[in-house]
Parts: C-alpha cells; structure tokens; sequence
C-alpha cells in the first residue's frame, strides 16, 4: 500500500507545509528533497517524474518536521553562504545574516589594500565576519574573540576549510583576552535584542547569548563601547551591528564613552543597522 510520490508531488507538498514557517518556501523544499536524495537541486528539475524511495520520504520527512519546528535551514543542512564564503554552522553560532556584510563592505573601505594593520572581530561565532575580513585584506591580521569555546571551535574549522591563515581566535569574554593589546579597527555583530522581544521566539533555535542582550538589547553594546577605548588604537575605528531602531541610543552611548565622528548606514532593506565611530586618544586625556 505504499503509495508512489514523485518528486514533483513531494516539493509541492513540502513546500505547501513550508510556507507556514519561510519566506523561502519553495527554495527550502528544494534544498530538503535534494539532500534526502542526495542530488544537486539541478536534478529535481530535470526528473520530476522520478519516484521516491521510502528511505528517501522518511529522511525528507524528518528533516522537513525539524524546519516546520523552527530550526534556520543552516543549522539543518549545516552550511550558510557569507561574503561568497561557504560557512559550517552549528546551533553553538548564530547563522550569519545577509546584512551584516554590510558590516564587512564598510570595514573595508577604510582598511586599504595593501594595509598590514591588526584588526579584531568581538562575539566572531562561526568567524564570517573575521574570516571575511582576512580573506580580503590578507596583510592583515585579524585576532577573532568569542565566548563560546564550541562556536570557536566552528570558527577554527571555517578557516581551516577555507584556509584563512591570517586570523587567530581566542576564548573570553569581550575585550578581556586581548588586554593590553590594540587594534587599528575593531568590528563586532553583538547581542543587540531586548530579552523580552517576541522575534526571540522566532530566533529559539539559535544561541541566546548570541541574540539578547539586557532589557533594551544594549547591554553589549555598553561593555562593548566601553572597553574597547582600552584596545583601540589612537585614530582607530569600532563598527558596530545594532537593531535597526537603536541608532540613536547606539549613537548616545558611544559618545558617552568619547567616542567621535560616529555614522550609521543603512542595510539592504534601509533600516539603519551598522554604526561606526572613531578613537582619538590624544583628545580625551
Ligand atoms: N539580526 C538578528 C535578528 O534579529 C539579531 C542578531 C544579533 O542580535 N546580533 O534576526
């Protein structure tokens, strides 16, 4: 009595289900199938005919319950594409997002070419922003801190795969393994949600610590503004990713803490999301 599914039946069932929890519905099906049958996408639309073995259903069927639960489609398929750059990821790291490359683009524009200057990437995760960073400003050498010794652990594998050879991760809260060093710029895609905002219910599946940051989601972004005028060098940059209604606040809190010249820029979708500020040493004291 077992009934005979297609392919094509199959993605228009899944992806039917799917549209309850992704914008991406029919794409996260695809990606689905083509694993459970161990084929590039390409395939699916080349044998829609083809049926589907039982063992192939019954992976599909699971990993389609796990995505209808709410886990991101990179925790399942254990990938997600940044800067070009194809990252492991583990629940252990937040999957990174498409507009924290904006984060990258602008720390690049102020690091030139051929610059050889010691940069630092604080709460890195899976690395994609320190590896992004090294990877193209290769003189450079980027030191990469995380908390999360299993997120390090992901990150390390990254730039083995990648073989990224100008970074160094270390473990430790924030600035403390790097004390009495300093960094010519300084990037950072902190905590920055409210701990009682309804998206973490949408976030679960991802690591707290890496989203949630304090009553008003600042609280990182306090230490972080803090701290790092003891790490930064005299002139030198701290760039920031915040929630796109905290620009102000952002703003406040970094001039509290002497820093200047601050902007913010807009991501993809307009919303202000990346602030930026500069250190001038010889001016505070
Ligand atoms: N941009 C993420 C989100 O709201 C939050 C990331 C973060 O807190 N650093 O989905």
């Amino acid at each position: 009595m077992t009934e005979q599914v297609s392919i094509e039946k199959a993605l228009n069932d899944a992806t039917t289900q799917l549209r309850a929890v992704s914008e991406s519905a029919r794409l996260d099906a695809e990606l689905l199938l083509a694993r459970s049958i161990d084929v590039p996408r390409s395939y699916l639309f080349a044998h829609p005919g083809d049926t589907l073995d039982a063992a192939a259903l019954d992976r599909l069927g699971q990993t389609l319950g796990r995505r209808l639960a709410g886990e991101p489609m990179a925790y399942i398929t254990g990938i997600k594409e940044f800067w070009s750059m194809e990252l492991i990821v583990s629940p252990a790291t937040l999957v990174p997002r498409p507009e924290t490359e904006l984060l990258v683009e602008i720390a690049l524009r102020d690091i030139p070419r051929k610059a050889d200057w010691p940069l630092l990437d604080l709460g890195t995760g899976s690395g994609a922003i320190a590896l992004a960073l090294a990877r193209e400003r290769q003189l450079c050498s980027v030191t990469a801190v995380d908390v999360s010794q299993d997120a390090l652990a992901v990150a390390r594998e990254n730039a083995n795969r990648l073989m990224i050879s100008n970074v160094e991760f270390l473990a430790g809260d924030w600035t403390s393994p790097v004390a009495g060093r300093t960094f010519k710029v300084i990037v950072s895609n902190p905590p920055y949600v409210a701990s009682g905002d309804k998206a973490l219910e949408r976030l679960r599946a991802e690591p707290l610590a890496a989203l949630a940051a304090g009553t008003d989601g600042l609280d990182s972004i306090r230490i972080l503004a803090r701290d790092c005028t003891a790490i930064i060098d005299d002139g030198g940059m701290l760039l920031l990713e915040h929630g796109a209604e905290q620009q102000d606040q952002v703003a406040r809190i970094l001039l509290s803490y002497g820093w200047q010249h601050i902007q913010c820029y807009d991501d993809y979708s307009g919303h202000p999301r990346v602030s930026s500020a500069i250190f001038r040493s010889s001016e505070t004291t």
